[in-house]
């Protein structure tokens, strides 16, 4: 069976680094808010280009917090609006209403699968206060008309950059493009820890020192609470191993990209739609736009080739079967329908692409996948 994802293998390649790293923390008793915590905090600084950077406990956190701390700074109050992708994850949504805000969904492209941005200046009313951008699957999504539009309006772009940690637009990474952004380090994503971890970077300072209090029960200086916090703290061990993880995440997101082109070029079959990448104007190995968290394809049968795969060795999942106003958590967004993302939810599946899938995998897939006939 060709895994869609092999964590174990994945970590094996560090396994020295990380338990030297791991012995470290135990020996030194420094458990919470030590050394660790900031030398990875200005490392993912540096690596962003953002000024700041607070390590938080995942990526939900990281995107609750940031507009948690917009309303403590007036810059939002509950009720507002925020634009938000309708097929993406549903934590970005959760983080919205979570702070009483309101989630408005806008479609995203067909082909691209990003949010549509020709279609937000008409969804933007007296309340809309932000636009949350979903780097979805691995590509950056932005342009110069996405931030004439936020400036035009006096809104915020918060990017949920949960998936696309060293994608670059123009030469900028994601989370150095927007006011502010949340990571996720969830195992699975391209820079994962082991365990539940995230971040958020900002170029604002006044935000930044809000989030880092706010993580911290609202506190700057120990039982000193000068704002009603929570406990969204990144633990020293997490952090180091995401130091040691940190150093490999460019290397390994231009493989994704190698296997990326592979997969574009070889997949050959009229019932099997490729991802389009936004910028077609380069090749794929050298699009940075894109790191590939994911490689989805589009079939109208995409129940039966998914069994088709399973059945020949390869494992694939679903990102994602329900989109967040579809599900039982949103009962009153039910009602709401949108094409473009149903037909998406219906028809994605997600290829096996890692920093540990071999080419010889995805040149074994792509052949099961161009012989796929019904
Ligand atoms: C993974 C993910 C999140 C949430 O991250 P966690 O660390 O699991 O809380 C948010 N948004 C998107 C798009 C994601 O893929």
């Amino acid at each position: 069976m060709i895994k869609f994802l092999d964590l174990q293998n994945i970590n094996a390649k560090y396994a020295a680094e990380l338990k030297q790293v791991a012995a470290e923390v135990i020996d030194s008793g420094w458990f919470l808010m030590g050394e660790r915590l900031s030398s990875f905090e200005n490392k993912l600084a540096q690596y962003t280009g953002a000024k700041h950077a607070i390590g938080v406990a995942n990526g939900l956190d990281a995107l609750r917090l940031i507009l948690k701390a917009y309303i403590d700074l007036g810059i939002m109050k509950e009720g507002d609006e925020v634009i938000v992708p309708a097929n993406t994850y549903i934590a970005s949504v959760l983080a919205i209403t979570d702070n009483r805000l309101v989630p408005v969904l806008v479609e995203p492209k067909n082909a691209s699968f990003n949010l549509d941005i020709d279609l937000i200046e008409s969804h933007i009313t007296p309340k809309t206060k932000a636009i949350m951008v979903v780097h979805l699957y691995g590509q950056v999504i932005w342009s110069e008309q996405l931030t004439a539009l936020a400036q035009k309006h006096n809104l915020k772009i918060i990017e949920d950059n949960a998936q696309a940690i060293g994608a670059e637009w123009n030469g900028i990474k994601t989370g150095n493009l927007g006011d502010a952004a949340g990571f996720s380090f969830y195992p699975g994503k391209n820079l994962g820890a082991l365990g539940d971890a995230g971040a958020v970077t900002t170029n604002d300072d006044v935000l930044a020192k809000h989030i880092r209090a706010l993580g911290n029960y609202g506190s700057n200086k120990k039982y000193v609470n000068e704002f009603q916090g929570l406990n969204s703290r990144l633990d020293e061990l997490q952090a180091g191993f995401l130091e040691v993880k940190l150093k490999y995440i460019d290397a390994e997101n231009q493989y994704r990209r190698h296997l990326a082109a592979k997969y574009l070029n070889g997949i050959q079959n009229p019932k099997i739609a490729l991802p389009v990448p936004e910028n077609t104007g380069l090749a794929t190995e050298n699009n940075k736009e894109h790191v590939w968290h994911l490689f989805v394809i589009r079939c109208s049968e995409r129940d039966q080739l998914q069994e088709y795969l399973t059945a020949n060795g390869v494992q694939t999942l679903i990102h994602y079967p329900i989109p967040p106003n579809k599900q039982l958590a949103y009962k009153e967004m039910n009602g709401l329908d949108y094409a473009i993302t149903n037909a998406i939810h219906n028809e994605v599946l997600s290829l096996p692409i890692s920093p540990v899938t071999t080419e010889e995998e995805v040149e074994r897939i792509i052949s099961i996948l161009n012989a796929y006939s019904n």
